[in-house]
């Protein structure tokens, strides 16, 4: 295949994306409104560090770049409860040991992502470029720099990976009328430091553990770098949260409250707190996400999704494997490619943006409970004797490739059984396992 494809934004969507392209064969431009990450130090923005996981794997490998990216990761294998007394409490994420997520820094992963593209030499990305503009009728973008000065560049096909508040999107709402909505959470986002340990300069809490700290209506987070440090994410609604939490006494006297042994592995608590932004967190759907044969949107441009199950860059990955598969099939005509791409991943986007918000609960939560811990030992048991039938939700969206519709429909029948089957127990050994040998071949299809 021939021809130049525009691509705008150069974050871990857009990256990807012109490495599957450039494999095909074809030219790729990209216009990013950010300076390069890889010459001048710039914040990582929104999450320093994301979870990787199978999907996005899959997509790394298909491009053969995961060899490379695998030095930069970490593994998780589970979660790592911290109660208010400082207990811990570990949490598997899978039934065996290949069954892990892993933490990297989205920084890296961004950088490494760009130099193989520009490797292929096929790939050319025009930094400080920032899109303001897409004329559907004309087909031309127009791009601004740093300086104000402007640029208008003709597509034959543009595709817009420019984040959750894409400028490629809101061209195609003017223009061509695409529905829109963004919902923006009552929670926000502040991310703090866990820096090495002063005297061996190691990690300070256990590093193959995504931490939580679940107190219910919020929670902490951290996940591990490849440089001994923690980066930690505090959850919170923004009403009686976040805008009480103003002042260093307010922040400390709330994390000594609420998150005691956190306190000491937190040096710059305060100024950090203070100083950095509070994020926000939307949910972006859209329909349709193309227009004609010309302009479409991948990744959080299409879909942006609450990180509570840490799927958006792993589905912004997958969304490259699915265009990928589609350009492959319709053999060049776009117009059938992005329809085929979008009917394809619209409904799973829209099912993972549910799952995320869900999860958000279980993590602050239900991971308390102590039927949550009957319920996910009941799921690996069944997935032990019935795993042509029964995978654990949590397992299906982290170590496979099951659509993620498939995921959310399965998921609640799932729900319902062990429901069920927990109703009058408490121990494993309680559980009426053959009745629910029953239920699963009843309830449950094929895969
Ligand atoms: C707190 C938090 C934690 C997260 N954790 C995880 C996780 O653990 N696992 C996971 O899979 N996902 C996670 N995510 C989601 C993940 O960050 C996104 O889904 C992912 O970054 C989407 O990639 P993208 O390329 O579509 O968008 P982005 O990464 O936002 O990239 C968009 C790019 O476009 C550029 N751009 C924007 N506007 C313009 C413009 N007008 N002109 C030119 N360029 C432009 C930007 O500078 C950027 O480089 C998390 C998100 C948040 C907020």
């Amino acid at each position: 295949m021939s021809g130049k494809i525009h691509l705008v934004g150069a974050g871990l969507a857009g990256s990807l994306l012109s490495l599957f392209l450039a494999r095909r064969g074809f030219e790729v431009e990209i216009f990013e409104r950010r300076v390069d990450m890889r010459r001048e130090s710039i914040s990582a923005g929104r999450s320093i560090n994301l979870a990787l996981a199978h999907r996005g794997i899959v997509a790394l490998r298909a491009v053969g770049i995961y060899p490379q990216i695998e030095r930069l990761t970490i593994p998780m294998k589970g979660r790592l409860l911290h109660d208010l007394q400082g207990n811990l409490n570990f949490q598997r994420y899978g039934k065996i040991d290949s069954e892990v997520i892993y933490s990297i820094s989205r920084g890296a992963l961004n950088a490494a992502l760009l130099s193989a593209a520009e490797a292929t030499g096929k790939v050319t990305i025009q930094f400080k470029q920032r899109c303001t503009h897409v004329d559907l009728k004309r087909k031309i973008a127009t791009f601004q720099s740093e300086n104000r000065s402007e640029t208008e560049v003709n597509y034959d096909q543009l595709i817009g990976t420019d984040g959750s508040a894409s400028a490629v999107r809101d061209s195609l709402v003017k223009q061509a009328g695409i529905q829109f909505s963004e919902d923006v959470l009552d929670h926000g986002y502040k991310e703090l430091t866990i820096p090495p340990d002063d005297f061996s300069k190691g990690f300070r809490m256990d590093k193959n553990a995504l931490h939580i700290w679940p107190r219910g209506e919020y929670m902490l987070i951290a996940l591990p770098n490849l440089d001994s440090s923690f980066t930690a994410t505090l959850f919170l609604p923004h009403k009686d949260g976040f805008d009480r939490l103003t002042t260093p006494p307010a922040v400390r006297g709330f994390f000594q409250n609420e998150f005691p042994d956190s306190l000491p592995m937190i040096p710059y608590l305060e100024e950090e707190f203070l100083s950095r932004p509070t994020g926000m967190l939307t949910t972006v759907r859209c329909s349709p996400w193309s227009h004609e044969d010309q302009v479409l949107l991948l990744g959080d441009a299409a879909h942006a999704i609450v990180p509570f199950h840490g799927q958006g860059m792993n589905c912004a990955f997958e969304d490259c494997l699915s265009l990928d598969a589609q350009l492959e099939k319709s053999n060049g005509d776009w117009r059938t490619a992005f329809q085929s791409f979008e009917k394809d991943r619209m409904r799973n986007a829209n099912a993972i943006a549910d799952l995320a918000l869900e999860n958000y609960v279980e993590m602050r939560d239900t991971v308390r409970d102590p039927k949550f811990h009957l319920k996910k030992h009941l799921e690996w048991s069944l997935e032990e004797r019935h795993g042509e039938r029964f995978i654990p939700r949590y397992s299906m969206i982290m170590f496979h490739s099951i659509p993620y519709a498939d995921v959310k429909e399965r998921g609640e029948i799932q729900t319902e059984i062990l429901n069920r089957l927990t109703a009058n127990a408490d121990t494993l050994e309680q559980v009426d396992l053959d009745a629910a040998g029953k239920l699963v071949q009843e309830r449950l299809k094929l895969f």
